[in-house]
């Protein structure tokens, strides 16, 4: 069965086609600046030289997704002969408030209810649901299912996901933390049961997502029972340009001291913060390793503080769950990131925390880096959240 996953942004598509009868990555791409000048589609096929490049003019989502399928139907550079051999599309979908705790086929029921949620992701439904709508208009008969971020996380017990607001607020407009890389955190505990030759109901873990979006997640017997990110990815760890945690009474101190509207403090709190607003440099965390290397101070505070953060939420996920089996690092900066593992990790044996320095010299694979004496395992274990989308594609289009 070839599944197509799509993952859609506002102005930009990620998409692999994968066959599910051995999770082979057929065929996978990019496509950028939708509806703006300058579209762009980067495609890519295992054991082709170089990429596919198409740089047309594509005004919406819909033309999009054409230049995708033609681009995956090709008899060049495609993975199929004709686009009929997508048995069905599973679709990355952001926010699923209560409604969802599991993926759907997606109705239009389901795209309702999906709509209904927009709210509380003004900024991602609308863009996952363009390319529900662009997809079902090209491929009206092929089975589509929505894999939701927050899934994963409404296992939450209340006190968990409550917030210390007037209980009203969850009752009137939903205001609880729903947390989010719900698809990643669900992989990589899953995974690391498996390298531990364990049953997820028998471990305590703590997922580390750490990419430019950061999140961390207490797995108790399989399930989400804490989170860092809350109402929106806004909350947590320090990111790429997010500030995360923050004494709220700084929002409207800030709007007054810096003049100030809504939008301008969601701007400097979304896209002017994390680590690039702390050192004016960059989002990405090699360009502030160099930095550090090189001997800026800001960046090397700047990567204490980070690391600290994830340190901070170990120790406090570990006292919530009574103890924990394992810490996984995922995502961009957790799977490359050989120092900042090695800060993250540091000064925690007191909790039976050892990282082994030459097993932890290692980036993208799956490996236990923890030293062999060390009673929490630690393990390094690059995320697929496309082929998590796959497989519950195919288990709800039978
Ligand atoms: P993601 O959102 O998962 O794609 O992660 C992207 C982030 O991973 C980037 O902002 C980088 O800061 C980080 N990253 C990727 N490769 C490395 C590396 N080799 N060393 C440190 N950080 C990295």
């Amino acid at each position: 069965m070839k599944v197509l996953v799509l993952n859609c942004g506002s102005s930009s598509l990620k998409y692999q086609l994968i066959d599910m009868d051995n999770e082979a990555v057929l065929c996978k791409g990019l496509v950028e600046r939708i509806g703006i000048d300058g579209s762009i589609l980067k495609h890519e096929k295992d054991g082709m030289d170089g990429k596919h490049i198409v740089e047309e003019a594509m005004k919406d989502h819909k033309d999009a997704i054409k230049h995708v399928l033609d681009a995956v139907a090709d008899p060049k550079v495609g993975a199929v002969k004709e686009m009929s051999e997508i048995d069905a599309v599973g679709h990355r979908i952001v926010h699923g408030g209560e409604k969802f705790a599991s993926s759907a086929v997606l109705t239009d029921e389901v795209i309702k209810a999906i709509e209904y949620c927009t709210e509380l992701a003004p900024l991602h439904n609308p863009a996952n649901l363009m390319g529900v709508e662009a997809c079902k208009a090209i491929l009206p008969d092929v089975p589509m299912v929505g894999v939701f971020d927050t899934a994963f996380h409404q296992t939450m017990p209340e006190k968990s996901f409550l917030y210390g607001l007037p209980y009203e607020l969850y009752t009137k407009h939903g205001v609880r933390r729903y947390g989010f890389h719900g698809t990643s955190h669900m992989y990589v505990s899953q995974k690391a049961a498996e390298m531990l030759d364990k049953k997820p109901e028998d471990l305590k873990i703590i997922t580390c997502h750490l990419g430019n979006g950061a999140s961390l997640t207490a797995v108790d017997g399989g399930k989400s029972v804490d989170t860092t990110m809350g109402l929106t990815p806004l909350e947590g760890l320090i990111m790429g340009t997010r500030c995360g945690d923050i004494d709220p009474a700084i929002i409207p101190f800030i709007m007054k001291k810096e003049n100030l509207d809504i939008a301008g403090v969601d701007k400097l709190m979304n896209k002017e913060s994390g680590v690039l607003g702390m050192t004016g440099i960059s989002s990405d965390f090699r360009d502030i390793e160099d930095a550090a290397t090189e001997g800026n101070e800001l960046a090397q505070t700047t990567l204490e503080a980070y690391a600290q953060k994830v340190k901070k939420y170990i120790g406090a996920y570990a006292a919530e769950m009574n103890g924990v089996d394992a810490i996984v690092f995922t995502a961009g900066l957790g799977e490359n990131g050989i120092s900042m593992r090695e800060m993250i990790c540091k000064n925690m044996d007191f909790m039976g925390v050892k990282l082994d320095a030459e097993k932890n010299n290692v980036r993208g694979k799956d490996r236990i880096i923890s030293a062999d004496d060390s009673k929490v395992k630690i393990l390094l274990i690059p995320t697929n959240e496309e082929l998590m989308i796959a497989k519950d594609t195919v288990k709800l289009s039978k």
